[in-house]
């Protein structure tokens, strides 16, 4: 059966994009230490996901690294991790990412954290959220999980499938 077609990036939040690209916030993963064995907070987005891991298995073994990517997938991924988000529901949903991801990092025994957000995005559409405030929130959830985890190294990845199809993933130049 055929899937139905993927959310397409629109034009507001390609200018956002286009944005943190100017503003180097976001970058290419050229030159950046890639962690084979880590912990990841991302979006499960059905029609994402695959090419995401499959990106990411690809960037460990251009550097001769056996992935090992232990994933925490929820809606809008690090989005999960922001005060009061509305797709917690009104629940403590980023107090009980925080725990769970403080555990997967403890049953893997790495301390890389991947924190990743993404667009299009339906989660972060419908809160509604832009680039620029998706970038906003991995600093949220860096600050947040390195409060709780003082010797986590977090990575933030922030995905992006822009119109033509192609998937890009950049490295988020965070404080
Ligand atoms: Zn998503």
């Amino acid at each position: 059966m055929a899937r139905k077609p993927r959310l397409i990036l629109n034009t507001e939040e390609a200018d956002e994009i286009g944005t943190l690209l100017g503003d180097k916030r976001l970058v290419s993963i050229v030159g950046h230490k890639i962690w084979p064995h880590v912990v990841v907070c991302g979006c499960g987005d059905g029609h994402e996901e695959d090419d995401i891991y499959r990106h990411h298995h690809g960037l460990c073994k251009a550097r001769d690294e056996e992935p090992m990517i232990h994933k925490n997938l929820t809606d809008g991924g690090a989005l999960v991790l922001q005060w009061n988000w509305s797709l917690n529901f009104g629940l403590p949903g980023d107090e009980l990412m925080i725990k769970k991801l403080g555990a997967s990092m403890r049953f893997k025994e790495t301390n890389v954290l991947v924190l990743r957000v993404h667009a299009p995005c339906r989660a972060a559409r419908e809160t509604p959220m832009g680039p620029l405030k998706q970038f906003e929130a991995l600093q949220v959830g860096k600050s947040r999980m390195l409060a709780a985890y003082p010797k986590t190294v977090v990575c933030p990845f922030f995905d992006v499938r822009y119109a033509d199809g192609k998937l890009r993933t950049y490295f988020a130049e965070l404080d």
